[in-house]
């Protein structure tokens, strides 16, 4: 019996304890979060309203507030049992890091209290000169310095033996330049925010003071028993599959997609939601997904800085939890070839402190025209800069879902339904100079406010897609931080809001009325940008031809998509609203190519081992037989005279030589594959990342090929590596 299955016997759910009665969610919710609410409580009425005004206007605190505020957290920390506190940020690798300090403070020989100051509240320094900088960090200024972000309450993670208090910040250089994810998207929604009440004010808002992005992100991911991850070395060094025969169910029978979700995993989804809750993050709905044992949740949406520091949280929480149930959480894009990859949608609106959605039709004409032009200038925004969304998503593991016949492809493209596209095209076809509100009402806007959700056609396959109240961002990979995709569509809208307020205001100068400026301008966006409007099937190959004569961008290589960071108008663009200077949007090129060619290199060394010290010996495990059985036949045939088909004969011994040569197969290719690592440890990363791309990937998929063949035919017994059907299908 290989390891394999005496593996699989061992596949079964973990023994639970009922719950008694499950607590009712509102009794609990963030209960593991210093909020507002608790800082209310906890600190005078003066610093309070300094802290929300803080908020609001951007006018700091003093230090003394400040150490305030922090004694109040340490009181509120400690009396729920923490004993640790970390600053908690979101370095350019794309996962979260802390570096814990105990609250403990000498005060005498052996003696010791808790401590915690404004200023490490403030200001943490943690010696963290092993992150990647992209070269804004020389090495004699190696330190990076984390800052409070207050936007973001701090939260209490506990373990099984502890708590400890979690405090957002960001992460800068010591000149004060973004080292995260998390200062761009602050700067981006600042800058989106100027934008936006600008151009309010033109429709008469005078009292709107603030606007922000919403984001709510649906989270894809696969679960698997832990025995067969443990086995599976790719899984474990890559997070996707780099071998393994498809089974043959696989997704076809759409038996998946919205079925009863088993009960190992619902009660895997019961304690996230749970320990989601006490942090304060509104997940909402669960379901399984598309390919056999994926899964999906989907949080209520929030303001985008803290729904991005939601999706970090959640993602470490669904790895945690996993674990306690011997499941192991994948969110790799691609975990499983031949089955759908995983991806984060990305909801995005645009929301005002008086609490409208502006990407909500209005009830009324002047309300739709408002809406019609924050639509167009959505449109112009991914005309205009659809390579970087492209960039924004752009990572290893999001390669083989983009433009890979599944969901969605590498080409950037708007779909907003039929009736909204009726709309504009009446708008395109011509819109009389003067336009009074009858006029309006004449062009069918009137009609928009019936326009809901529900009544929204849909399409799945569109990449960037109006549903109704907000755009569905699909490209997002699911392992990705948020934080990155964010920051750019709220740069590039906050431009096209821009843009649409300077345009109407050039127009309305000339002495037309505002409706009719409004409608000239919008209509003008319109029509120039209707070729990034597409309401077809998105994963069928007309489209690439069709996208290609509208002259549309579209890029496979994750190399190549990065390049747009470092074209001189976008980063003109970034430093115009000042979310990236040209050094930090550098440095992250050349951080995001490195980490593309790391990936690949630990995949293709995991490759390696996997085909020599694996998959190598199964198949001359699987020779042996073969070979012995022929031997003992020829002999058998020779000495007793047993009769043996002359055709059952030559099959056999074309069944051998054929193992034969596929195990040299595989064994060649990988041996030009290490030639190939070598070689490629001799260029820069921009041309490594090129290689890799056009050579070794296809190199690897070769490899693959010959791999799952093989699998097919080795023997079970000699096959340690849990198979597809195992993996996909045991529960
Ligand atoms: P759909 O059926 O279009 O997927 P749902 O109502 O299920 O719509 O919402 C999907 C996700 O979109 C949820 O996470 C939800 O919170 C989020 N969402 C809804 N409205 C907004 C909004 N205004 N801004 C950002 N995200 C939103
Ligand atoms: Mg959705």
């Amino acid at each position: 019996m290989s390891i394999r299955q005496k593996v699989l016997f061992e596949i079964k759910s973990i023994e639970l304890a009922k719950a008694k009665a499950p607590k009712k969610v509102s009794s609990y919710f963030g209960v593991n979060t210093f909020g507002l609410e608790n800082m209310r409580k906890h600190i005078s009425p003066k610093t309070f309203s300094a802290f929300k005004v803080w908020m609001s206007e951007g006018k700091t605190i003093t230090l003394a507030q400040a150490n305030e505020i922090a004694n109040a957290m340490k009181e509120w920390a400690i009396s729920k049992g923490a004993t640790y506190y970390t600053h908690w940020f979101q370095p350019m690798t794309g996962m979260t890091a802390e570096k814990h300090d105990s609250f403990i403070s000498i005060v005498g020989p052996g003696k010791v209290i808790e401590k915690f100051s404004g200023n490490k509240l403030i200001q943490g320094e943690p010696d963290a000169s092993s992150f990647p900088s992209g070269g804004i960090r020389a090495t004699f200024e190696a330190r990076g310095y984390t800052a409070w972000d207050p936007s973001s309450p701090a939260f209490i993670i506990e373990s099984a033996l502890g708590k400890t208090l979690c405090i957002p910040t960001i992460f800068i250089s010591y000149h004060g330049a973004a080292l995260d994810k998390k200062l761009p998207l602050l700067r981006s929604d600042e800058a989106l925010n100027k934008a936006a009440v600008g151009l309010l004010k033109l429709f008469g808002h005078k009292n709107i003071k603030k606007v922000f992005s919403t984001c709510g992100a649906e989270q894809e991911y696969f679960l698997i028993d832990k025995n067969d991850y443990t086995l599976r070395q790719d899984l474990v060094m890559a997070g996707r599959t780099l071998i393994g025969a498809p089974s043959p169910k696989g997704q076809q029978l759409e038996d998946q997609y919205f079925g009863t979700i088993k009960e190992r995993v619902v009660n895997f989804m019961f304690e996230v939601a749970e320990e989601a809750y006490k942090l304060g993050i509104p997940l909402m709905t669960r379901h399984n997904e598309v390919a056999p044992h994926q899964y999906e949740f989907a949080p209520i949406f929030e303001e985008s800085n803290i729904a991005a520091d939601h999706n970090q949280l959640l993602m470490e929480l669904m790895k945690k939890v996993a674990l306690r149930h011997n499941l192991v959480c994948l969110l790799h894009e691609k975990p499983f070839a031949g089955v759908n990859g995983s991806g984060k949608h990305l909801n995005w609106s645009l929301s005002d402190d008086l609490g409208n959605n502006l990407l909500n039709p209005g009830e009324t004409p002047e309300d739709n025209l408002q809406f019609l032009t924050i639509l167009a200038a959505v449109l112009r925004a991914v005309y205009l800069h659809a390579d970087l969304l492209r960039a924004s998503v752009a990572l290893a593991g999001n390669e083989h879902r983009l433009g890979a016949n599944e969901a969605p492809p590498a080409i950037v493209s708007v779909f907003l339904g039929e009736q909204l596209t009726s709309v504009l095209d009446m708008l395109e076809k011509g819109v009389k100079a003067k336009v009074s509100k009858r006029d309006i009402i004449d062009l069918g806007i009137a009609r928009l406010p019936q326009f809901n959700k529900d009544s929204t056609d849909r399409n799945r396959t569109s990449p960037f897609a109006f549903t109704g109240s907000k755009f569905e961002f699909r490209a997002v990979g699911s392992s990705q931080n948020v934080s990155t995709p964010i920051t750019v569509v709220n740069t590039i809208i906050a431009d096209s809001l821009d843009y649409v307020a300077r345009e109407i205001k050039k127009v309305t100068s000339t002495g037309k009325d505002f409706n009719s400026s409004v409608l000239k301008v919008i209509s003008k966006i319109i029509k120039e940008t209707k070729g990034v409007r597409f309401e077809g099937n998105n994963y069928a190959p007309e489209w690439v031809k069709e996208a290609k004569r509208r002259g549309l961008p579209n890029v496979a290589a994750t190399y190549e998509a990065l390049e747009a960071l470092t074209e001189e108008e976008n980063i003109e663009l970034f430093e115009k609203y000042k979310v990236f200077s040209k050094e930090e949007l550098i440095a992250r090129y050349h951080i995001w190519i490195h980490m593309y060619n790391l990936t690949l290199e630990i995949e293709a060394n995991t490759l390696n081992e996997m085909v020599n010290a694996s998959v190598v010996p199964a198949g001359y495990e699987y020779e042996k037989l073969l070979a012995r059985t022929l031997d003992e036949l020829v002999r058998l045939k020779k000495s007793a005279g047993l009769k043996v088909d002359p055709a059952a004969l030559k099959d056999k011994k074309e069944h051998l030589s054929d193992i034969v040569s596929k195990i040299y197969y595989v064994r060649h290719n990988t041996g030009e594959m290490i030639k190939l690592l070598e070689k490629a440890k001799k260029v820069s990363d921009e041309k490594r990342a090129e290689l890799y791309f056009k050579q070794l990937k296809p190199m690897m998929e070769h490899i693959r090929r010959h791999v799952d063949d093989l699998e097919r035919v080795v023997s079970d017994d000699a096959w340690d590596l849990p198979k597809y059907r195992e993996m996909l299908f045991i529960k």
